[in-house]
C-alpha cells in the first residue's frame, strides 16, 4: 500500500473474513430445501454488472488495496461510491442461513456498511474522492449548512404564519432537516399539523444545520464533526429531552451515529412515525374516517435495515386503512433500495431513478393503489420515478395519510 488506507488498515480483519460465495447478490427465500435468491443489491442489479460494484467485489477490491495490488484512484472512487449504502449485503451476510456462515474461514464481517464508509473517508483522506458534485455540495454546506444551494437564512420559511411553534422547550425539539425544510416542507408543515392535532408542543430552532448524514456517507467525516459539534451544542441549549425528526437519514444519524461522535450524549431521539404510533396507543390521536385504497409500505434502509424500525410505521398504517394493506415483495430486513441514499441521487441521478423505477414496478405487481414511506429522500427519488415512468400509482407520505386521516 502506497498511501495510507487509515481506517481500511483499522478493518482489516473483518475485511478479510469475507470468503466470497456471493450470497450478498440477494437474500435467500423460501423453504430451506429449496430456497430461490432474490435480488436486494441495487448495485448487482444496477449497476454495470461487473464483481466490483456488489458486496464480495468490493471486499476484493480492499483486500487487493490493503495488499498494495492495486493503487486507489479517481477511477476506483467512481466504482466505491456506486453504492447506496442500503446494507442489504449484510443482513444477507449475516443470516445464519447463508452458506457463507458455515465456512470455517468465516469469522464476523459484522457490518458492512461501515467498511464501505470507512472506504470512502479514506479515499477522501487521500484526495481521490469526494466525486465532482459532492465536492461542490460540501463546499456549499460548510458556507451554509445544507446540500441544496440554498440560503442557511432560508431554513425555517416554510413555516405558516398562523402557526405557533416555540423557540425552545416543549414536550420534544423538531429537527427539521434540510429535505423537509428546503424542498419538501409539505411534510414539515404536515407534522406540524398532526402534532397540533395531537395536543404536542414542539420547538424549532433556526440555529440547525445539516444532521451530516451525507458527508457522513460520503467519507467528508472532518466537515461532519463540525456539523456534529454545533448541533450538539444547539441541541443543549433547546431545553429538552427529545428530538424528534421525519427523515429516516437524520433518524439514523442522530441516533446511532452522533452518540459516537459525542461524549456525553443523551437525547431520546425519535422519528415522527415513532411518535404517532405511540400517541395513537394513548388515544391522544383520534382516527376519524379510515383511509381508502389499498396500501404498500417501502421501508427506507435507515429506518429499517440501519435502525430496525419495521413495526412502528405498519402499526400505523394499520389504523387508518379501511382497504388492504400490501406487503412489498421484498420487505423489512430484505427490502429493496429506493435508489437515493449513500449520496446516489446526488452522484448518479440517473441510476438512482433506475433502481426506484424498479421499486415502483415491485409496487404495481402487488396491486397496490398507494405507496407511501417514512424518508422525504425516497418519497422524492420514488416520486420522480413514478413520474419517469408514468405510474398510475401515487407516492404518498404517511405523514399526508395519517393527517387525512386524524382530526
Ligand atoms: S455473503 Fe458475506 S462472506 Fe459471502 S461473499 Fe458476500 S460479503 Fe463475502
Ligand atoms: S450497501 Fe447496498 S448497494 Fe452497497 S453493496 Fe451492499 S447491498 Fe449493494
Amino acid at each position: 500500500m502506497t498511501q495510507k488506507l487509515k481506517r481500511l488498515d483499522d478493518l482489516e480483519e473483518r475485511i478479510l473474513s469475507c470468503v466470497a460465495i456471493g450470497d450478498c447478490r440477494g437474500a435467500l427465500k423460501g423453504p430451506y430445501s429449496n430456497p430461490f435468491l432474490e435480488i436486494t443489491c441495487p448495485m448487482r442489479d444496477h449497476g454495470p454488472g461487473f464483481e466490483a460494484f456488489f458486496a464480495r467485489g468490493r471486499f476484493t477490491i480492499a483486500r487487493a488495496l490493503l495488499d498494495g495490488k492495486i493503487e486507489p484512484s479517481e477511477g476506483l472512487a467512481e466504482v466505491i461510491y456506486q453504492c447506496t449504502l442500503c446494507g442489504a449485503c449484510r443482513e444477507v451476510c449475516n443470516n445464519p442461513e447463508n452458506p457463507c456462515m458455515s465456512n470455517p474461514a468465516r469469522e464476523s464481517i459484522d457490518d458492512h456498511v461501515e467498511i464501505w464508509e470507512a472506504l470512502r473517508a479514506d479515499l477522501v483522506d487521500i484526495g481521490m474522492a469526494p466525486l465532482g458534485r459532492h465536492k461542490e455540495i460540501f463546499a456549499h454546506e460548510a458556507k451554509e449548512h445544507n446540500p441544496y444551494f440554498e440560503s442557511h437564512n432560508d431554513r425555517l420559511i416554510w413555516i405558516p404564519k398562523d402557526f405557533e411553534v416555540l423557540p425552545k422547550g416543549g414536550d420534544a425539539l423538531f429537527f427539521v432537516g434540510c429535505t423537509s425544510a428546503y424542498r419538501l416542507n409539505e411534510i414539515s408543515k404536515t407534522f406540524l399539523e398532526i402534532a397540533n392535532k395531537a395536543g404536542i408542543h414542539l420547538s424549532i430552532t433556526v440555529d440547525e444545520w445539516c444532521c451530516g448524514s451525507i458527508n457522513l456517507r460520503s467519507g467528508a467525516e472532518d466537515l461532519f464533526k463540525e456539523l456534529v459539534e454545533h448541533n450538539k451544542d444547539v441541541f443543549k441549549k433547546a431545553d429538552v429531552e427529545k428530538i424528534v425528526v421525519t427523515c429516516a437519514g437524520c433518524y439514523k444519524t442522530l441516533k446511532y451515529d452522533y452518540p459516537k461522535y459525542v461524549e456525553d450524549w443523551d437525547f431520546e431521539v425519535l422519528h415522527a412515525i415513532e411518535l404517532i404510533d405511540q400517541l395513537i396507543n394513548q388515544g391522544k390521536i383520534k382516527i376519524s374516517k379510515m383511509f381508502e385504497g389499498k396500501i404498500t409500505y417501502h421501508d427506507p434502509c435507515h429506518l429499517g435495515r440501519h435502525s430496525g424500525i419495521y413495526d412502528a410505521p405498519r402499526n400505523v398504517i394499520n389504523a387508518i386503512k379501511q382497504d388492504e394493506f400490501i406487503e412489498m415483495r421484498r420487505n423489512r430486513k430484505y427490502s429493496y433500495c429506493c435508489g437515493a441514499g449513500g449520496g446516489l441521487k446526488s452522484g448518479f441521478p440517473d441510476l438512482a431513478i433506475e433502481i426506484a423505477v424498479d421499486r415502483i414496478r415491485e409496487a404495481e405487481e402487488m396491486g397496490a393503489d398507494i405507496l407511501t414511506t417514512t424518508c422525504p429522500f425516497c418519497l422524492n427519488n420514488l416520486s420522480d420515478a413514478a413520474k419517469e415512468v408514468n405510474s398510475k400509482i401515487k407516492v404518498i407520505e404517511l405523514l399526508e395519510l395519517v393527517n387525512q386521516a386524524i382530526y
